[in-house]
């Protein structure tokens, strides 16, 4: 079965590729369409929300069923931020680095135990018949007090899971524990009562 992953974040797209090709679909992404996804405006106040916004849109595009991701991490003590806005944290023109300096910075002197966090990812499906439906996964950690680790993106070298920090895992290692691996399975789950 064809399915359409929308995102312009080939990170994203990586993960959600590696997971759902060997669950037997068959992944098409931007690089199969001749012009660029138009930008989405998360506009939602939720990541449900957020996620349905970018699933429809890329839906418009293709006619096909079409999956997206919204996703963020949760500090506890931050009240939740960066949160919804994980991927622009650090103002306009925000990078990886300069979110992962600001986190931190946000962080000092907090202690370990008082650094709890959560990973979050909405995963939302729209078919061409109209049906809908989202799921979350989650995985929870700590924020670190320096970066560590080569792998991921985004937010990987400051979180700490039970298997370690997200940026020294595997791929297939962070898979296995992540909130989009987790998020996901339970896709998967719930696309058996769609099709
Ligand atoms: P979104 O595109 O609005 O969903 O932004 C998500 C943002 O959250 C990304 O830009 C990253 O900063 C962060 N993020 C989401 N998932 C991950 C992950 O698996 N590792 C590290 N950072 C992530």
């Amino acid at each position: 079965m064809q399915i359409f992953i929308a995102t312009k974040n080939h990170n994203k797209l990586k993960e959600l590729e590696r997971i759902l090709t060997p669950m037997g679909f068959e992944v098409l992404s931007e690089n199969n369409l001749s012009e660029p996804l138009p930008e989405v405006e998360e506009t939602g106040t939720t990541y449900e929300e957020n996620a349905l916004l970018k699933a429809y849109s890329g839906f418009k595009v293709t006619g096909l069923i079409t999956v997206a991701d919204d996703s963020g991490l949760s500090v506890d003590i931050l009240d939740g931020a960066p949160g919804l806005y994980s991927a622009r944290y650090s103002g306009e023109g925000a990078t990886y680095s300069s979110n992962n300096e600001k986190l931190l910075a946000a962080l000092k002197d907090v202690p370990r135990e008082k650094r709890t966090a959560t990973f979050v990812s909405a995963i939302a499906c729209v078919f061409p018949d109209g049906r809908e439906f989202t799921v979350r996964g989650e995985c929870k950690g700590y924020v670190a007090e320096k970066c560590s680790g080569n792998g991921g993106f985004g937010y990987d070298p400051l979180f700490v899971c039970e298997a370690g920090c997200y940026a020294e895992l595997t791929p297939e290692e962070k898979d296995r524990v992540s909130h989009r691996g987790n998020a996901l399975r339970a896709f998967k789950e719930e696309l058996k009562k769609y099709i």
